[in-house]
């Protein structure tokens, strides 16, 4: 099978699923505008902190962000982050603080994306990857990196601008590349990187380095962290993940070579499986089945041809 033949994963990767907010990007700048949105009746509003977010459980069985009218959260533009408008022209908030709020019911509990991710609406995961991965732009940025003077927030959280040189300092967002490495047997190769626990098998991945294409931050990352070398390099799909500021781009690679020399350092061991010998390692409790938002797992499964087991299912 070529790597061409893989089609898009047909359940929606964590965190990318249309949220229906328009980000308003060009109301950013116009703090009548912005004023006049927070203090609309309809508009709300939720804290973020420390990458976590209150969740609430519904009557009916959801799960959604505990948000408050702006008129009950403490107003500190300083740390307010305008985050767009739904279909309805409700227009949503996030207030960055030191800490979450006290608890409003017995149910709502303090979640970061990785728990929320798998529960929240579309809308209300949008929200919160939006926020989470401003926030911690923002907690790491807060001094120039021209002059070393101390930034100041502006543009509703999506820009620091430096008092004393001028500079206007943008979100960043740092690429990092995750691929499936098959082999001419349609084999896949999964690694154990050296602080995951035993048993815990993924897909390979690493930053792509300054003067590089992703396709060779693909082939060069393999060849590293296992020796394998890789021809075809075939994108699959995206995914935002502020842990804390990168976007994985996913990929499937086809080996040239399958002799795996690990690295020692980020890769402790990596085996290829058939798919036979995946679903008799997850039965044998040999292999963990990966589970959560990453789009490691949906990369897995493209290969795997439907959907792997959660930890604890009997096989
Ligand atoms: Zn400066």
């Amino acid at each position: 099978m070529s790597t061409d033949s893989y089609a898009a994963p047909d359940r929606p990767i964590g965190l990318t699923a249309p949220s229906g907010i328009d980000r308003e990007a060009h109301n950013r700048l116009d703090e009548a505008w912005l004023a006049a949105a927070w203090s609309h009746p309809t508009t709300r509003v939720f804290v973020v902190s420390g990458g976590q977010a209150l969740i609430d459980d519904t009557p009916d069985g959801r799960t959604e962000l505990v948000m408050t009218p702006s008129f009950d959260a403490p107003l500190t533009e300083t740390h307010r982050y305008f985050l767009g408008t739904d279909e309805d022209g409700v227009r949503y908030f996030a207030l960055q603080k030191d800490s979450l709020p006290g608890r409003m019911d017995q149910s709502a509990r303090a979640a970061g994306l990785r728990e929320a991710g798998l529960l929240l609406s579309p809308r209300d995961a949008g929200l919160l990857v939006h926020a989470v991965a401003l926030e911690n732009w923002q907690r790491l940025h807060r001094f120039c990196s021209r002059c070393g003077e101390r930034t100041v927030i502006a543009a509703a959280g999506h820009i620091r601008r430096c008092p004393a040189c001028g500079a206007e300092h943008y979100p960043r967002t740092d690429p990092a590349v995750i691929m499936l490495v098959t082999d001419e047997e349609d084999r896949a190769l999964l690694g154990r990187q050296v602080h995951w626990p035993e048993g815990r098998f993924s897909t390979l991945a690493g930053f792509v380095e300054p003067g590089e294409s992703i396709e060779q931050s693909v082939r060069r990352e393999v060849r590293e962290e296992v020796g394998v070398s890789v021809g075809d390099v075939s994108y699959v799909a995206s995914q935002p993940w502020p842990f804390p500021s990168s976007l994985m781009l996913g990929f499937m690679a086809r080996a040239t070579t399958s002799a795996i020399e690990v690295d020692g350092e980020e890769i402790h061991e990596a085996r290829w499986f058939s798919r036979d010998d995946l679903r008799a390692a997850f039965e044998s409790g040999d292999v963990l089945p990966p589970y959560g938002i990453s789009i490691a797992a949906r990369l897995i499964e493209l290969w795997y041809g439907k959907p792997l087991p959660k930890p604890g299912d009997v096989v």
